[in-house]
């Protein structure tokens, strides 16, 4: 099995640059070790697109401007949801306040629009956060910063590489990469393939820094949309150099507050903490809480031996979600170049209709409904997800093949009684449109069975 190209896994990174080189004549393919791609991004659906302004890193920054410009026009094109907040950094505790204005000072240094410095002017904050109620008297105000949901642009990205013909080979797990001759042949738990060129995206740690690493906890905690007054804009207060909370919009209503701290917080000290941005914190809307842990920010496009056609993407970063794009552009320049490729002529920019029962209007509604009556079918009623809307997930190109990978694609399951009514149904949808057994049908990975027998023999489950 021959390719020009292999990219192996299929996180954010491996789906944009799989969607940047499909534009090209390139044989290609995608090795992804999981069920679905995109599998590892957070099931919670908001991610914060950055501009570049808050971190120190050149580079880092460079990645993220150009692409929060990438995702934002990508969403239009996709239709996928993309939510222009702002972002507001504040310094509750004085010492951290000079910090405002040397970032401030280095957005300007790095040509960032759309970033000020708002200092005793109560007005002008409360214009841009009607709800915020604390007395802030300094703070630094990006204009650019955005939330989207990101499985979504990942799954679009994938959906339209898969539809110009990259090949996605799932649930192949990379065992061995050797260089050969012209190329290089890379072995996996079920095939052997050779290539031109590998992309590497699977593997994220940075050995050699590894001692330096400064392990935090993320804490988060998710809040439902009963809370009045929530906060729409990003709000970060930096307590101090390692501590900082932060309150995300998320795409579907409702905030989720994250904590960066040394160790991993009690839901009481959440709360607390919470409550420096956002007083009205009760954990009677909590609807959830987890907990992540961020190490070394720093993203790594190990280009040393392209000669020989490697490229390796390594590193973790809080915005790579946002970098992925930038990085998928870089690698095609240098492919384009090196390779001497030609663009298709055939190639559809598209990803096909996807259509949302939740956001359209009673006369769609009665439209999609008497084309595919399925539509009428409410199976989640927290959400407002129709049985049309599962099964088309399951039949497009990479469909849906497990009830995580539908939650994550139509948001079923995702309200506030966390799929406990709609799971079976998720469950017995999936295993008629894959014609399985319901006990094979799996959570998210292999071996991942939810119900693992009967209790009673029925005619009908
Ligand atoms: C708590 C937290 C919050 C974040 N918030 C944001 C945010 O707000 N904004 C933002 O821009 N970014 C954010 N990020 C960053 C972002 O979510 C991740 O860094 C990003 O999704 C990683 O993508 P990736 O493609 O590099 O890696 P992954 O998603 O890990 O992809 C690698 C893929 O390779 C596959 N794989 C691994 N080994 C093999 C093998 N041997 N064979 C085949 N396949 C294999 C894996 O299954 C995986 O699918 C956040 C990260 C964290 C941890």
């Amino acid at each position: 099995m021959d390719y020009d190209i292999l990219i192996l896994g299929g996180g954010i990174i491996g789906c944009a640059v799989a969607y940047e080189l499909s534009k090209y004549n390139l044989n290609i393919a995608l090795i992804e070790k999981d069920y679905d791609v995109a599998d590892d991004i957070s099931f919670i659906n908001t991610a914060v697109i950055y501009d570049g302004s808050e971190t120190s890193d050149d580079f880092m920054a460079k990645l993220e401007n150009t692409g929060r410009n990438l995702i934002e026009k990508a969403c239009k094109k996709f239709n996928v949801p993309y939510k222009k907040t702002g972002a507001l950094r504040i310094a509750s505790k004085n010492n951290q306040k000079n910090k405002l204005d040397i970032m401030y000072n280095i957005a300007k240094k790095r040509g960032i629009d759309g970033v000020h410095i708002i200092e005793n002017d109560d007005e002008a904050i409360q214009k841009i956060e009607p709800n915020l109620n604390i007395k802030i008297d300094k703070a630094l105000y990006s204009e650019n910063i955005a939330v989207i949901s990101p499985y979504d642009l990942a799954i679009s990205y994938a959906e339209v590489a898969a539809d110009n013909g990259v090949n996605f080979r799932l649930e192949e797990l990379v065992i061995d990469i050797k260089n050969i001759s012209n190329g290089f042949k890379v072995t996996t738990n079920k095939n052997k393939f050779s290539c031109k060129v590998v992309i590497n995206t699977i593997d994220n740690e940075i050995v050699e820094d590894k001692l330096e690493c400064n392990y935090k906890n993320m804490n988060y905690i998710l809040f439902e949309n009963k809370m009045e007054n929530k906060l729409n804009t990003i709000l970060i207060d930096d307590i101090d150099d390692s501590t900082f909370i932060i309150n995300n919009p998320l795409i579907s209503e409702g905030n989720l507050i994250g904590i960066k701290s040394d160790h991993m917080l009690t839901l009481e000290e959440g709360i607390d903490m919470a409550k420096n941005i956002f007083p009205q914190a009760r954990k009677e809307f909590v609807s959830n809480i987890f907990n992540e842990v961020c190490d070394k920010d720093i993203i790594v496009i190990d280009d040393s031996n392209f000669d020989k056609g490697y490229i390796k993407v390594t590193g973790n970063h809080y915005g790579k979600i946002t970098m992925a794009p930038a990085i998928a552009v870089m690698i095609k320049d240098k492919l384009k170049h090196s390779l001497n490729v030609t663009r298709k002529k055939d190639y559809i920019d598209k990803r096909r209709d996807v259509y949302r029962f939740n956001d359209m209007s009673n006369e769609e509604r009665n439209e999609i409904i008497s084309l595919d009556k399925r539509y009428g079918n409410i199976v989640c009623s927290c959400n407002n997800v129709s049985e049309g809307e599962i099964v088309d997930c399951i039949r497009r190109p990479l469909g849906a093949r497990t009830v995580e990978g539908v939650k994550r694609r139509t948001g079923v399951g995702l309200g506030t009684c966390n799929g406990s009514y709609c799971n079976i149904k998720i469950i017995k949808i999936l295993a008629r449109e894959m014609n399985k057994n319901i006990l094979d049908i799996v959570e998210d990975s292999k071996d991942s069975n939810i119900l693992s027998s009967r209790i009673k023999e029925f005619r009908e489950m």
